[in-house]
């Protein structure tokens, strides 16, 4: 998180208490009203670390088994993580291709 002087607008590292270039004195507000805003955020980058196996998985599963890669796909697009929806749209579409694939190379 960048800080900025508020008096010449200098940046600032966390800890500052004082501008390095003006040498105003800075007050940390934000140190505790945004403290559960970064709990939060932390929580949802965690939970979206958790969804990185199963997507890896996804698009692993969507090359050599469509049918598992079907499930992952929908396992992700229903999860209430925005990354985990967004790979679990191409997962989708990747197992479509391939299974499209495969089955016009079965049928030539
Ligand atoms: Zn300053």
């Amino acid at each position: 998180m960048t800080k900025y002087c508020p008096a010449c607008g200098e940046e600032l590292i966390d800890a500052a208490k004082f501008c390095k270039n003006c040498g105003a004195e800075i007050d940390n507000p934000q140190k505790t009203t945004n403290t559960y805003q970064e709990n939060r955020r932390q929580y949802i980058e965690l939970s979206d670390k958790n969804y990185t196996i199963a997507i890896v998985v996804g698009y692993v599963m969507a090359i050599l088994i469509p049918l598992i890669g079907l499930i992952i796909g929908i396992y992700l697009l229903t999860r209430d993580s925005s990354r985990a929806k967004k790979h679990g749209k191409f997962v989708l579409i990747v197992t479509v291709v391939v299974w499209t694939l495969s089955v016009i190379s079965v049928f030539r």
